[in-house]
């Protein structure tokens, strides 16, 4: 799942070679994760012109000269990719735009759950999820983060990744804040103490400062990502040694989301 990192990553390629490039031809494929008109979307993209592109939690928004906004939601398994035209295609590419300097930026998606929107810039707020989320988890500060979290009871992990609560953490990068911040991802959020809190919002500015760059690295002169996480220190290293005191890292696996921690570094 692209979380703020991949994001962050993603949106700064796009902002060095998308503003000011023109659609040339808009490819509707795949209408299941379109919520526009194939018509409507056809039209509306054919001829403009792209400006800046943004985030929001796990939102890209790009803007476009005629006052719409492209927005994205890849959900899972969503893969942006800028190429160029004579790159062969992937399976799933849902959405096409053939760009007036011959590349084209393409979206697939395997398994199809991610969302295609186009409004206009003013009615952002009807994209489903927008007007519920919380602060972006790269902008909330240290005291609406403490305010906030008060709001939301269960397991600390569960918290962070509501959309809710801050926008943009999943599954991959709680992990790694928890493992940062030395907590259990199972402790009760009514068990953390004014302390724990504020480590837990430096943790997750940290994590995700080092992290983006480490992802942008791979985008050069192309994007196409490919979700590398070998680097992160905890996630998906079950049963390897913990970095920071060699410990056996645990696995639990609920539903189809992968917890991993440190018995030792992160107690109960
Ligand atoms: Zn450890």
């Amino acid at each position: 799942m692209p979380e703020i990192p991949d994001l962050e990553a993603i949106r700064g390629f796009l902002n060095q070679h998308l503003p000011g490039v023109r659609v040339e031809r808009a490819e509707f494929l795949i209408p299941v994760v379109f919520r526009v008109a194939r018509d409507e979307f056809v039209r509306t993209l054919e001829g403009n012109v792209f400006g800046e592109t943004e985030r929001r939690g796990k939102f890209l928004i790009f803007s476009l000269e005629s006052g719409h906004r492209l927005v994205i939601n890849a959900m899972l398994t969503g893969r942006f990719q800028y190429l160029r035209l004579k790159e062969k295609r992937r399976a799933r590419t849902c959405l096409v735009l053939g760009l007036a300097n011959g590349w084209e930026l393409r979206y697939a998606d395997e398994r199809l759950m991610g969302k295609v929107y186009l409004v206009p810039a003013d009615q952002l707020s009807q994209v489903p999820q927008f007007s519920e989320m919380g602060p972006d988890a790269l902008e909330v500060s240290r005291e609406e983060f403490a305010q906030r979290i008060r709001s939301f009871r269960g397991q600390v992990k569960n918290v962070l990744v509501n959309h809710r609560f801050v926008a943009g953490v999943g599954n991959a990068y709680a992990d790694e804040i928890l493992f940062a911040a030395r907590l259990h991802p199972y402790r009760k959020r009514t068990t953390l103490s004014d302390d724990d809190i504020e480590r837990l919002h430096q943790a997750m500015g940290k994590v995700f400062a080092w992290a983006t760059p480490m992802v942008a690295e791979q985008m050069r002169e192309e994007l196409n990502y490919e979700e590398r996480r070998d680097f992160l220190k905890i996630h998906r290293k079950g049963g390897e040694p913990c970095p920071v005191c060699g410990t056996r890292i645990s696995e639990i696996t609920a539903g189809q989301r992968i917890t991993n921690f440190c018995r030792n570094c992160q107690p109960g």
